[in-house]
């Protein structure tokens, strides 16, 4: 089979034509913009299950899920009753609930890795909140980051990280005062000499080492177990806190992340995405003893006009309460394993230099001869084009991937079998093409 023609993107480049007078790059976040991929930004209609639609009547199976939070799939029924019937009763009041109550009782019972919490409206809030808790509680003001870990944009945090910035090839934001740059110390992943040098050359001013439970931003970099827990110990030795920021992972890889996966016990966690099931929430937390830092508690400031919003709460309940039923992720799971594995092996038996990287139900599609990636320098910038070429071809057949080649893929339980063969097989004939000679 040849490459398929090229899908209508008529009503969508209308509309990129207006967007791009209102927004930057035409989007309100980088990435959407289809700069490293194929084309005008397909515009979004409607999604049900594991499909999506855009806004010239194209159908896809959707593997980016809005970039993670979609582990029900589109349109969940029964998140879109709970919301709806919580809506009845107003948006917002900036005032407590017991629906705030009801999510937080879901998280904390079942998790072993925080005793108090506090919602926020994005990752990046939560994120942010964290590394300041960290700072007040170690009245300390150096962070340590990795290179290629993504964390949400605020300041501190815009060094060397992954997602937008490594897609569009400048890992640095301008607009951090270097001041504030200079308290985040980068080292690469995987790397335990790195890491015992920062320790020794800023010694007792390292308030927390942060890093993605698995780092899914910069391509999936899997790390060594030795390593985590050696991060874990490292930390400990030294007074500083360990902040696992799970916003991909938390709920995606298990119920209790990849702190579980790993089994280690991070003094600060972060999650957002699936606690909110397609609305806007984050969150941070601790032990009882660290999140009485936090204001009104502690002198720790952090606040939120929308905080614990209702609605946001009431798709947090209704998704966590699916994927806290016996099996939910042994299915999910097994079914991206398959799927994967079946890639894999249509790859190698052509000896494809391609490999995809997965956990749970996160996959990454990677051009390399690499059996492990494991920092962000293992990774060729110049593969990207392979990327490029796949992207393009799998939208032409009904395939939608997140539009940047360094971003995972999510699978959901709204994909079943079906789909999942019909993705497969788009999957093969994308993959020959991008390796036809
Ligand atoms: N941390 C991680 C690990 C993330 O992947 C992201 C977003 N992809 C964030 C933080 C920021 O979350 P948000 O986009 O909700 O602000």
């Amino acid at each position: 089979t040849g490459s398929k023609p090229d899908i209508s993107r008529v009503k969508s480049a209308e509309l990129y034509e207006k967007s791009k007078t209102y927004f930057p790059g035409g989007v309100n976040s980088p990435v959407r913009a289809f700069k490293s991929v194929y084309g005008t930004p397909l515009f979004i209609e409607k999604g049900d299950g594991c499909y999506i639609w855009d806004a010239d009547g194209n159908q896809f199976i959707d593997f980016c899920g809005s970039w993670g939070p979609l582990i029900l799939g589109h349109n969940n029924p029964k998140i879109r009753e709970k919301v709806t019937e919580v809506m009845q009763n107003g948006m917002s009041f900036g005032a407590p609930t017991a629906l705030e109550n009801e999510l937080a009782e879901l998280i904390i019972k079942n998790n072993r890795f925080v005793e108090k919490i506090r919602f926020t409206s994005s990752g990046t809030e939560a994120v942010m909140s964290a590394i300041r808790l960290a700072r007040g509680f170690t009245g300390r003001d150096k962070i340590l980051k990795f290179e290629g870990c993504y964390h949400g944009h605020s300041d501190s945090l815009l060094v060397k990280a992954g997602s937008g910035l490594v897609t569009f090839g400048e890992t640095s934001s301008a607009g951090v005062p270097k001041s504030f740059a200079e308290e985040t110390i980068v080292i690469p992943l995987n790397d335990t000499t790195a890491i015992e040098q920062a320790f020794a050359q800023f010694k007792d001013q390292i308030a927390a080492v942060i890093i993605e439970g698995i780092p899914a931003n910069n391509g999936l970099i899997m790390q060594d177990e030795e390593y985590i827990h050696f991060l874990s110990k490292i930390c400990k030795d030294n007074g500083s806190l360990l902040i696992f920021d799970e916003v991909i992972t938390g709920f995606r890889v298990g119920f209790e992340g990849a702190a579980a996966y790993y089994g280690v016990k991070p003094d600060i966690v972060t999650y957002g995405k699936i606690i909110g099931g397609g609305l806007p929430v984050g969150m941070y937390g601790a032990s009882a003893e660290i999140m009485g830092h936090i204001s009104p508690d502690g002198g720790v400031y952090q606040a939120g006009t929308l905080s614990g919003n209702p609605v946001a709460m009431a798709a947090g309940i209704a998704t966590l309460t699916e994927l806290n039923k016996s099996g939910f992720y042994k299915d999910l799971n097994n079914k991206t394993q398959e799927f994967v594995a079946s890639i894999q092996r249509f790859a190698a038996a052509r000896s494809y230099k391609f490999k995809v990287f997965t956990v749970g139900s996160i996959f990454w599609f990677a051009f390399t001869e690499k059996d492990k990636i494991q920092s962000a320098d293992d990774i060729d910038a110049s593969s990207m084009d392979k990327f490029k070429i796949m992207h393009r071809e799998l939208l032409n057949r009904g395939i939608y991937l997140g539009p940047s080649g360094y971003e995972v893929g999510f699978v959901s339980s709204a994909h079943t079998k079906i789909e999942l063969e019909k993705a497969k097989r788009a999957i093969f004939e994308a993959l020959d093409l991008v390796f036809k000679k």
